[in-house]
């Protein structure tokens, strides 16, 4: 990773959303970074009048984006990326998923595992992560230590689970509240404003009320973010409305455990009710989709223009290893493909375009994290979080060869491009790719 330079500027083209989801499309701006933050931008700058050292000059086949904020991935799920699509949710958890989460009690096969993934990720063009760690804390620290060492922006969960198991992957609930308030004053410690503690009741199956109740308690006293998991598949729906009976419904579980608040995200919530859509809404809370786990896992087809026409805010997860890939840039591709599905099988039913799926990457993303303040698009006083993309790579499969719009370089980077297109990724004006 190189040193944050203090001072740098972008010329060229720029492509970012609104909080409309409205693309702003800069053909030829600048844009100044100064200390990581974005301290000017001009449209049509005067190439003479550009007076630094630091300046960079995007070719005509490149142009900068906000780069990616993934909203749900299982950090530790990375060694199973790709296995065991042919079960479903519950059944993969116990087949696949626990044994291999086990294997964090080993400091080395976690930070081998934890280089790779922020590695992975960050070559695809991810700046900001919103992990699911291990149940064990030493491990879930390693992970945000590997986040700091390459400079990634991050949300680092502790997993809390409590409901007893065989295989003793759970943890009492006096060890569960110990355990975690552990762990945030370590990662605290580390002391680096790029990552962040979030509470992380893995799913109303793994926890009761009682160790649930004491995560919303530690989250509205430290003011911290809150992630999980709601409506994903029926099975699950079932179980939840089975050991929960007196709850009307499972958004209603966590609402009671108060674990539904502004800085909540809540990975899928295929299978909402209008009910529950309205008390999330109300504690505004986000929907992370998860499309490409949501087919390989078989849990449904998630309606996302019902949520955004209920106003939810919606961010997007690869949800490694739920979904096969840890990429946004995929998962935006298989955003739009769920979507087409869904127009195919139902009457008068508009599919997500490529603009809908970009801003959810983007600034929609960081809005379900409550940090659209910060982050997501450019935005003079925003951090710099972007990424260089380049549809003329030389190893790569699009090209320049008839002159596009830069809308349409934007089109053909979505359903056809790969991480060869991402040529740099800066956080915090720092270059990580
Ligand atoms: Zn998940």
């Amino acid at each position: 990773m190189s040193l944050p330079s203090k001072e740098k500027i972008f010329v060229g083209s720029f492509i970012h959303t609104n909080q409309y989801g409205e693309l702003i499309i800069v053909v030829h701006g600048m844009i100044h970074v100064k200390n990581g933050k974005i301290c000017n931008i001009v449209v049509n700058p005067k190439l003479s009048d550009i007076k630094n050292e630091n300046v960079s000059v995007l070719s005509n086949s490149q142009f900068l984006i906000p780069g990616f904020i993934d909203c749900h991935i299982h950090a530790v799920q990375l060694p199973n990326l790709g296995v065991g699509y042919d079960k479903k949710l519950l059944e993969w958890l116990e087949r696949y998923t626990f044994p291999l989460e086990k294997k964090y009690a080993d400091d080395k096969f976690s930070e081998q595992v934890f280089n790779t993934v922020v590695k992975q990720t960050v070559v695809k063009g991810t700046t900001t992560a919103c992990y699911f760690a291990s149940l064990y804390s030493k491990a879930s620290v390693l992970l945000g230590q590997a986040a700091i060492n390459i400079g990634q922006r991050a949300f680092i969960g502790k997993v809390s689970m409590n409901m007893k198991r065989n295989d003793d992957y759970y943890e009492t609930t006096d060890e569960s509240i110990k355990n975690i308030n552990k762990f945030i004053e370590t990662l605290n410690n580390l002391n680096s404003h790029l990552i962040k503690p979030i509470i992380t009741p893995r799913f109303a199956l793994s926890c009761d009320m009682t160790l649930m109740k004491e995560l919303g308690k530690l989250a509205k006293n430290k003011n911290l973010h809150i992630q999980t998991h709601i409506s994903e598949n029926l099975d699950e729906i079932e179980a939840v409305r089975n050991k929960f009976p007196e709850y009307s419904s499972y958004a209603a579980v966590y609402d009671a455990a108060g674990i539904l608040t502004n800085k909540t995200v809540l990975a899928h919530g295929i299978y909402l009710s209008d009910n529950e859509i309205a008390l999330i809404n109300e504690r505004g809370a986000a929907i992370v989709h998860c499309p490409s786990s949501n087919t390989c896992l078989k849990s449904g087809l998630c309606d996302i223009q019902r949520l955004k026409s209920k106003g939810v805010k919606i961010g997007l997860g690869t949800d490694v290893s739920g979904g096969q890939s840890c990429s946004i840039l995929d998962t935006m591709k298989a955003a739009l493909q769920v979507s087409v599905h869904l127009s195919l099988i139902r009457d008068n039913y508009e599919a997500l375009n490529y603009k809908d799926v970009f801003h959810m990457a983007t600034l929609g993303g960081a809005a379900a994290l409550a940090m659209d303040n910060q982050i997501g698009n450019f935005e003079v006083g925003k951090e710099f979080d972007a990424l260089v993309v380049d549809i003329d790579v030389s190893d790569g499969i699009l090209n320049n060869l008839q002159s596009s719009t830069l809308e349409e370089k934007l089109q053909k980077f979505i359903y056809s491009g790969d991480d060869r297109n991402i040529v740099e990724v800066y956080v915090n004006g720092c270059k990580i790719k």
